[in-house]
């Protein structure tokens, strides 16, 4: 081996963090990120930004067109319709430089944004968050106060059929303590990496 040679870089994982709106996973993903050990990746929307989202922070929020031409352009790692409405997408570039950097990131992306991560062979461990029960989450989702009615019957539709993937998970987390739920996780990625 040369003298100038590093020591092996590990490549990095993705981690996936899927589960209906409202099972808290962006409360999670905050407290996950706070380690320092896992990156985010922030993708792109063609949703408006909510209460006090910020662009390049929370997601690249884009029109349709600007969505379109990413996604055409083969710059998404994967894309999904939610909630029958808005495009979501991870862009591929920052995430796959930092697998090579070594890095874990964290994806919060739905569940057919997962399963195509499956199919591309990724690295990845998958972990799917669940609420406590479908009433818990629709409280959830009222007291944020910034969806319509429409919106939480959207995603509460949603929300049904998302819980119907989570066997594909390898890791299911139901919901009922931060602490806890965070512990979990924690551990599990600690076994996994
Ligand atoms: P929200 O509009 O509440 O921020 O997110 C709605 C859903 O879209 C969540 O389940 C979230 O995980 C999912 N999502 C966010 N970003 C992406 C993405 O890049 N790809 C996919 N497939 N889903 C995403």
């Amino acid at each position: 081996m040369s003298s100038t040679a590093g020591p092996p870089t590990r490549q990095g994982q993705l981690v996936v963090l899927s589960g209906p709106a409202g099972a808290g996973k962006s409360t999670v993903a905050r407290e996950l990120l706070s380690s320092g050990d896992l990156v985010v990746s922030i993708s792109a929307t063609t949703r408006p930004p909510r209460g006090r989202e910020e662009h390049g922070r929370d997601y690249y929020f884009l029109d349709e067109d600007e969505f379109l031409r990413l996604r055409d352009g083969g710059e998404l790692l994967e894309w999904a319709r939610v909630h029958g409405k808005h495009y979501y997408g991870t862009p591929a570039r920052p995430v796959l430089e930092h697998l090579a950097a070594g890095r874990d990131v964290l994806l919060d992306i739905d569940v057919q944004g997962a399963e195509q991560l499956r199919q591309k062979g990724l690295p990845l461990v998958t972990i799917f968050l669940e609420p406590p029960s479908l009433e818990v989450l629709r409280e959830r989702l009222l007291r944020r106060g910034d969806t319509s009615p429409e919106d939480i019957e959207r995603r509460m539709r949603t929300a049904r059929e998302e819980m119907r993937q989570a066997w594909r998970y390898d890791l299911r987390v139901v919901n009922d303590s931060l602490e806890r739920t965070v512990q979990r996780v924690r551990d599990f990625l600690v076994g996994s990496a």
